[in-house]
C-alpha cells in the first residue's frame, strides 16, 4: 500500500481531501491557470489540485504543514513538472519570499475550514502582490463575505474583505465530494482585490477601529457602539444617521467615520 492509501486523514488540519473529478475539473477550469504565471496551492494535500494545476501551469509552489504528506506528493509531481514545497505554516508563511513582479501572484487552495478566517486577514497584508486567490470555504463563510448591506450576513468579516477585494461566489460544493465528508456544505469563491486609489484615502488602522466598534454589538446602533470613539455630531457630519446598526453602512460610509476620527473632525 502506497502512503496516499494508509495516510489516516487529520481533523486538526482540516483535511477533507477532494475526491469528486468534475468538482477538481470545475474549479481548475473557474482558476484558468496558464504556463508562467506565479501560481501557489495553499494546503495540497494528496495532490487533487496540484496534479492538473501543474499539468497546465508547470511550475507550482505549495504550501503544506503535514510534512507526511509531502514524499508522495513530491513523486507523484516529478515528471509533470517543476514543484517548489515550503513545509510551513501558512498563517505564518511570508508571501514576498516568492518573488513575484507586483499584482502577479496567482493564489488557489481547498482551504483546512478551521484557519480560513485567520488566512484571509494574514493574505491581505500581501494584497498588493495578488492577482487573484480562488479559495473552496465554508459555505456559511462564503455568505458572509460576499454579503451585502443590510443583510443577516452582512458585519465585519464583509466589510474587512471587501475593503480589499471584490468577492464573487461561484458554485457550491456537497459534503460528498470529500474524503471524509465534512459536516458542512462549501462553496468556491473567486477574490479580486480592488484597485485602492478608486477609493477616498483612509487610515486602515483607524478604519479597522471603527469598523470592529461599529458591530461589536449586533443590535445596538451606531451611536451607542461608537459612543467611546466618536460623538453623535460627529456621525451626523459624515451623513450617516446615527440611530442606524452599523450593518446599514456601506464601505464609503466606514470610511467617512474612520476619517472622522483619525482627523478628529
Ligand atoms: N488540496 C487538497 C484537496 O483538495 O484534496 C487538500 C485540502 S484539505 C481541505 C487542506 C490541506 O491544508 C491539507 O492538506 C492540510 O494538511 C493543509 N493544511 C492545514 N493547515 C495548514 C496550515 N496551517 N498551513 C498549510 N497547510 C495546512
Amino acid at each position: 500500500m502506497t502512503l496516499q492509501q494508509t495516510h489516516i486523514p487529520r481533523k486538526r488540519f482540516g483535511q477533507n481531501f477532494l475526491v469528486d473529478r468534475n468538482v477538481i475539473e470545475k474549479i481548475v477550469r473557474a482558476f484558468n491557470p496558464h504556463a508562467g504565471e506565479h501560481i501557489v496551492e495553499i494546503g495540497p494535500g494528496k495532490g487533487a489540485l496540484t496534479t492538473p494545476l501543474l499539468t497546465i501551469a508547470k511550475h507550482l509552489y505549495v504550501i503544506e504543514l503535514d510534512r507526511d504528506l509531502l514524499p508522495s506528493l513530491e513523486n507523484q509531481c516529478r515528471d509533470i513538472g517543476k514543484l517548489k514545497i515550503y513545509q510551513s505554516d501558512v498563517l505564518k508563511f511570508d508571501f514576498n519570499q516568492i518573488e513575484t513582479p507586483p499584482h502577479q501572484l496567482r493564489i488557489i487552495g481547498n482551504l483546512p475550514y478551521n484557519i480560513s478566517t485567520p488566512l484571509l486577514f494574514h493574505l491581505l497584508k500581501y494584497i498588493d502582490c495578488i492577482k487573484d486567490m480562488h479559495f473552496m470555504l465554508q459555505k456559511e463563510v462564503v455568505d458572509r463575505l460576499a454579503a451585502k448591506p443590510g443583510t443577516a450576513e452582512y458585519g465585519r468579516l464583509s466589510v474587512m474583505i471587501q475593503f480589499h477585494c471584490n468577492v464573487e461566489p461561484l458554485f457550491s460544493v456537497g459534503p460528498r465530494s470529500f474524503q471524509p465528508p465534512p459536516k458542512v456544505e462549501s462553496t468556491v469563491a473567486r477574490f479580486i482585490p480592488l484597485k485602492q486609489e478608486h477609493r477616498p484615502p483612509v487610515n486602515q488602522a483607524q478604519f479597522a477601529n471603527i469598523v470592529k466598534q461599529a458591530f461589536s454589538h449586533r443590535r445596538k446602533t451606531l451611536r451607542n457602539n461608537l459612543k467611546t470613539l466618536l460623538r453623535e455630531e460627529q456621525i451626523l457630519n459624515c451623513e450617516i444617521d446615527p440611530n442606524i446598526r452599523a450593518e446599514y453602512l456601506d464601505i464609503n460610509a466606514f470610511i467617512r467615520l474612520a476619517n472622522a476620527l483619525d482627523n478628529n473632525i
